[in-house]
């Protein structure tokens, strides 16, 4: 089944004035999902209700066909993951911010995820590896690092889907491209999520949503939806 659903999912910030009208949609167990649409649509939005920063108003959010409301906070952690836009990291070194929030990983486990990030290459070149103290906000490493290690922290935490706020925003061609091939990676594993600004994004996901004044107004591919009539706009 769907690890993510919502169902007719109404919320405001003021109760009188809804942002989300009706929300639905349904989010499988794996590849990803790109959210699209204009701003001030409510994608962010619908972002704050599936980490549960807010609860609905009215209608649901279920996890693996769970109302999440119902989902202790601890497994409700450990379920949904958040890679944001801007990835501060903690004070620790790189190990530490790597394990954040991870239950028991192996060796070989971040090795592998090391790899899938690209941040191997990084680590080797650091004094002290994965011991090097990330220090400063981690203003050490480029926003392409911080990403990175972002992503590999949400993975080595092992949740059922990860929620991506436009994760090239702040990265080179280059970097963008390798950042595509490990999301591809990632999404064999489990559900991505993506609010996508950019349209290398939108065509890379398998599926698309597109939100408007706080609906969902289409879903399919990116192929189909563009060959339908007034799309995105
Ligand atoms: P998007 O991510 O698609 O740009 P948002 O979810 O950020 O859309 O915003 C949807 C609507 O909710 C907008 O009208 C925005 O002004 C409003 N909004 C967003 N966040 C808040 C907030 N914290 N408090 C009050 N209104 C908000
Ligand atoms: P930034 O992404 O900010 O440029 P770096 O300068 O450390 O960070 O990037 C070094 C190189 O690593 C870049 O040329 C980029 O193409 C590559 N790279 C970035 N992300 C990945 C990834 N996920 N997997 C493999 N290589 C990557």
């Amino acid at each position: 089944g769907p690890v993510m659903e919502f169902r007719d999912v109404w919320f405001g910030y003021d109760p009188t004035r809804p942002v989300l009208r009706g929300v639905g949609f349904s989010i499988p167990a794996r590849g990803q999902t790109a959210l699209v649409g204009p701003s001030g649509a409510g994608k962010s939005t619908i972002f704050a209700l599936a980490e549960r920063f807010y609860e609905p108003d009215h209608g649901t959010v279920l996890l693996h066909g769970r109302e999440s409301r119902f989902i202790p906070y601890s497994r409700h952690r450990s379920v949904v993951g958040l890679v944001d836009q801007d990835n501060p990291l903690l004070a620790g070194t790189l190990r530490d911010n790597l394990l954040y929030g991870a239950t028991s990983v192996t060796g070989g486990e971040i090795r592998r995820v090391l790899a899938m990030t690209g941040l191997h290459r990084l680590i080797e070149t650091l004094p002290n590896g994965l011991d090097t103290p990330v220090g400063d906000h981690g203003r050490r490493f480029s926003g392409g690092q911080r990403q990175r290690i972002a992503i590999a922290r949400c993975l080595l935490a092992e949740p059922d889907v990860i929620l991506l706020d436009e994760p090239t925003a702040h990265l080179d061609p280059d970097s963008e491209n390798a950042l595509a091939e490990t999301l591809h990676e990632v999404s064999a594993r489990c559900a991505l999520l993506i609010i996508a600004h950019r349209f290398s994004t939108i065509r890379t996901a398998d599926r698309v949503l597109v939100v408007d004044e706080g609906r969902i107004t289409a879903a399919g591919t990116h192929d189909a939806l563009s060959q339908e009539d007034g799309y995105y706009r």
